[in-house]
């Protein structure tokens, strides 16, 4: 499978001005990269900017969040037909900063994910323990739970238009990175419910993508990983040099 990085989780951390340079920093680094395919995420202020920069290239330009209605009284959201005028193909759900910050639970994460496949979109599905839950040895029930109720009940058709990505929450921002075992035995777990609920082929067809403090020097031994199928990169995504360092390594 072709390896999918999401380069750009900005999160909250650009301006228009600095994402088109970061964009056109990137557009100019990646087309010596071929076999890959590679998306950045700007906040959603900057998405129209970007879009317009990278129109014709193949990097694809997404949202870090969608709201599940379709319109109405809901101030400060954006819904699904907003991202698509804006020209952006897909979104997160359920990032851990949403999740562990501004309180999103599973259910709320669920109806994201729905409004988004209900619209055409592609979605990514954020999953991933606390360093606590790692401790006490429930990884894998947090992340059956995670997946299962992000996921449960989804078409086969709806289930090729998401991406899994595995952040365990003490890796994200924080510099330590998981070891590529433990990365690749929480990716082989989660391919393993995908299959449940879906079936091998499918499984097998989604990605699964890893998250967490993601640097051109680990990536090479996380991307050689057989359930590892990309990387979802927030730091490192805002130095042009590390992240096409990070998309050379795979
Ligand atoms: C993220 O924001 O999803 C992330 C993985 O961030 P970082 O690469 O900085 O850990």
């Amino acid at each position: 499978m072709r390896k999918s990085f999401v380069a750009g989780n900005w999160k909250m951390a650009t301006t228009t001005a600095q994402a088109k340079a970061l964009a056109g920093s990137l557009l100019d680094g990646i087309t010596s990269v071929e076999g890959v395919d590679v998306a950045v995420i700007p906040p959603f202020l900057a998405i129209p900017a970007v879009v317009d920069l990278l129109r014709g290239s193949t990097i694809a330009v997404g949202a870090q969040d969608v709201y599940f209605e379709k319109s109405g009284a809901f101030t400060g959201e954006i819904s699904c037909e907003m991202l698509i005028e804006a020209g952006c193909g897909f979104a997160l759900v359920g990032h851990s900063e949403r999740r562990h910050i501004l309180g999103e639970t599973d259910p709320l994460v669920r109806k994201k994910l729905d409004a988004l496949l209900a619209a055409g979109m592609d979605a990514i599905l954020c999953v991933g323990e606390t360093i606590e839950e790692r401790e006490a040895g429930s990884t894998e029930a947090r992340l059956e739970t995670q997946v299962r109720s992000g996921l449960e009940g989804v078409t086969l058709e709806q289930a090729r238009r998401v991406t899994v990505a595995y952040e365990p929450v003490w890796a994200i921002g924080t510099g330590k990175t998981a070891t590529a075992s433990q990365a690749q035995e929480a990716h082989r777990f989660i391919r393993g419910l995908l299959a449940g609920l879906f079936d091998e082929e499918t499984a097998g067809k989604m990605r699964i993508q890893y998250g967490g403090s993601v640097k051109p020097e680990n990536a090479g031994e996380l991307m050689t990983q057989p359930d590892i199928d990309g990387a979802l990169v927030g730091g490192a995504s805002l130095k042009p040099a590390s992240f096409l360092g990070i998309v050379q390594a795979a």
